[in-house]
């Protein structure tokens, strides 16, 4: 399929390309679509080896956030920035410009951090635009609610599997300790479950994992092969491709990390093999549900959290209906978001 051919197949309502010479910057905006809402997407900042890689990338990314706003529940649409550069070009005017390019959009796209960009290159946004969530001094760090709503995902998928959420006694193997990964890893320990973790090059981060909670360090690419009730992927996308699916051991898949599956044939070959997967979109999703509050209501964390808790009822709800129909949950969710854009979040 060419970018083209995808715009037509995904249906997205505007894709806009911004070159700002003097101000060093080339982007590309995409308004997936705006049924459920204004579309709220990060702007993540990447050396693309060309203009169709990028417009690839968020084309892809764009219509991922509607999935992702839409199966959360948020009244919002999904859009995707991305600018073409590395990160030794990042200025002011790089984002002050990208600023006024989300401006051209007239409150339809609300943008946030991602990959490259942090709150500071917000703040240079915020001087030309308005419509930028995630801001330091509202929702503030989005991880910390990406965290929760993936332990409460894991908590469904132990009550799926077991007929209890608890995890005491549970062997879970977490792959990346960063921000998300672990905040995860603390949570898992203090619900009594056994983890084992993979080699990470942040070695304070891996010595905090062994020596206060107990972990079992692995081998990097060892983690694919572990024997364990549940692998939670917190670290890169694409961890179930053809190369691992043969060695997974373990009984379900439940982490952070985005697009998880390489493929449908891999989401196929995993429900073959009988091991349970939480969507990423959705299992992944407290950090926009925190996020995506300052584009449409006054921030208020007592009810970010209720939201967030309520991704263990959709996670459950995703593996019935998985176990009823046959089909992949990644199929199944990508159905569920499709349905509520349609036809609303009632659906
Ligand atoms: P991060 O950059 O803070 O952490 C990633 C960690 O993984 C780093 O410590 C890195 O060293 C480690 N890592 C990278 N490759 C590894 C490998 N092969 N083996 C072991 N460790 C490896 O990122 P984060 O914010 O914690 O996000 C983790 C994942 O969750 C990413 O895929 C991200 O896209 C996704 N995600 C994050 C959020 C959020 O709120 N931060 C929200 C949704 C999705």
């Amino acid at each position: 399929m060419t970018n083209l051919e995808m715009i037509h197949a995904y249906g997205h309502e505007r894709v806009a390309y911004f070159n700002n010479e003097k101000a060093g910057l080339k982007c590309i905006i995409a308004l997936h679509n705006t049924n459920l809402g204004p579309a709220v997407g990060g702007c993540r900042l990447w050396p693309y080896a060309s203009e169709e890689d990028a417009l690839f990338d968020v084309l892809r990314l764009s219509r991922g956030m509607s999935h992702k706003n839409a199966a959360a529940g948020l009244p919002l649409g999904g859009a995707k920035g991305v600018i073409i550069a590395d990160s030794s070009q990042k200025t002011e005017a790089m984002f002050e410009a990208f600023g006024e390019a989300v401006n051209s959009f007239g409150g339809k796209y609300f943008t946030a951090e991602d990959v490259n960009t942090d709150t500071k290159d917000a703040e240079y946004m915020l001087r030309t635009c308005p419509y930028v969530v995630g801001r330091a001094d509202v929702s503030g760090d989005p991880s910390p609610f990406t965290a929760i709503g993936v332990f409460d995902g894991i908590r469904a998928v132990a009550q799926f599997m077991n007929g209890s959420d608890s995890l005491d006694g549970m062997t879970i193997a977490v792959q990346g300790l960063g921000k998300v990964g672990m905040d995860l890893a603390k949570r898992l320990h203090a619900a009594g479950a056994k983890l084992i973790v993979a080699n990470n090059t942040n070695r304070s981060a891996m010595k905090y994992a062994i020596e206060e909670l107990g972990a079992k360090e692995v081998g990097r690419d060892e983690i694919y092969g572990v024997e364990c009730d549940i692998y939670a992927p917190c670290a890169l996308g694409a961890v179930v491709n053809p190369k691992t699916l043969p060695r997974f051991r373990c009984k379900a898949i439940a982490g952070a990390a985005n697009n998880v599956i390489y493929d449908d044939a891999c989401g196929e070959a995993l429900k073959a093999k009988g091991i349970l997967y939480a969507p990423d979109f959705i299992i992944n999703s407290g950090g926009v549900i925190n996020a995506g509050q300052e584009a449409f209501t006054t921030y208020n964390e007592e009810n970010v959290l209720k939201q967030v808790h309520n991704i263990y009822n959709t996670i459950y709800r995703m593996l019935e209906e998985s176990k009823a129909t046959g089909k992949p949950e990644g199929v199944i969710a990508t159905e569920f978001a499709e349905n509520r854009i349609k036809n609303g979040l009632d659906a």
